[in-house]
């Protein structure tokens, strides 16, 4: 039997290029934001590139809504849940 087995989260990596500087790296989940929107083309996450330092901002459809919520990225919504 392995010594212990962690009760906390993984840190989960996403895979993320930047249109600027075409650099392709892994973002932890706390470089990340998603912000959601009433619409699609309000939905988007985004970071700052570490290479180049842009704010890049992407859209998100729904199975990276799903993929960046479950990972514990910050979640903005920009339209109120009544
Ligand atoms: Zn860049």
């Amino acid at each position: 039997m392995p010594g212990s087995v962690s009760s906390s989260v993984a840190p989960v990596l996403f895979k993320a290029g930047c249109p600027e500087c075409q650099a392709r790296f892994e973002l932890s989940a706390g470089s990340l934001r998603l912000a959601i929107g009433a619409s699609r083309r309000t939905t988007f996450y985004s970071f700052t590139c570490p290479e180049c330092g842009s704010a890049v901002r992407k859209p998100a459809g729904e199975r990276i809504v799903e993929l960046l919520t479950g990972g514990g990225v910050r979640t903005l919504r920009l339209y109120s849940t009544v």
